[in-house]
């Protein structure tokens, strides 16, 4: 068994500039346009050395691959989930996908993996995700915090470290990470995660069809 916690731990901020690891892929499975098993067979030509493949509130992808066994995969998915007045999303990372309390969270419906009005509805408690995704074996994560509406990124980020938060994606194309306003810059996201002494990630959220 893969100690994933440990493993991501080891990824360097170079691992993700320099496009050695990617942590934040979608497929045709929420939003994104790429079939599952052919982005990790991109992912292997390319010589990546990790990728994880985030879909929005699903893991279905990984069910129908054949590809789950290429060493560079390591399993994850993407939360739409409130914390008091601020709407984030919850990456998990190294998550056993038929884990019974986890599964509660999945999307009942495909609208609930690629629409943004539908997602924004989401009902998930932080807290009890955080929980479901640590008894899952896995880790919790904060996408892309700049997006995040929270006046404070450190009070923001403390509070979730007490509900069980492990890390937080640092290293994202933040200029132009789609169009969404900033609410922070890239120094505060850093701060917080060295603060708490949390896992920084990486990725790009790529939601086309190639790398
Ligand atoms: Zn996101
Ligand atoms: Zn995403």
């Amino acid at each position: 068994m893969i100690n994933y916690k440990e493993l991501i731990n080891t990824f360097t901020e170079e691992d993700f500039k320099t496009n050695r690891i990617n942590l934040h892929i979608h497929t045709n499975n929420s939003d994104g346009e790429a079939d599952f098993d052919e982005i990790i067979t991109q992912a292997e030509n390319l010589n990546y050395k990790y990728i994880a493949i985030t879909d929005h509130n699903t893991m279905k992808g990984y069910d129908k691959s054949q590809k789950l066994n290429s060493a560079i995969l390591i399993p994850g998915v993407e939360f739409d989930v409130w914390c008091g007045y601020v709407f984030m999303h919850l990456l998990g990372y190294g998550i056993d996908k038929n884990n019974s309390q986890l599964q509660k969270f999945f999307a009942k419906s495909k609208k609930e993996t690629e629409n943004d009005i539908v997602r924004l509805f989401s009902k998930r408690n932080i807290k009890e995700l955080i929980t479901a995704i640590h008894n899952a074996g896995g880790i919790a994560v904060l996408a892309h915090p700049a997006c995040c509406w929270c006046l404070s990124m450190d009070r923001f980020v403390k509070k979730l470290v007490k509900y069980g938060l492990d890390g937080i994606e640092v290293y994202y194309p933040y200029p132009r990470f789609r169009g969404i306003l900033k609410f922070h810059k890239e120094d505060s996201v850093k701060n917080a995660a060295i603060k708490y002494n949390l896992i920084m990630t990486g990725g790009t959220d790529l939601h086309k069809k190639h790398f």
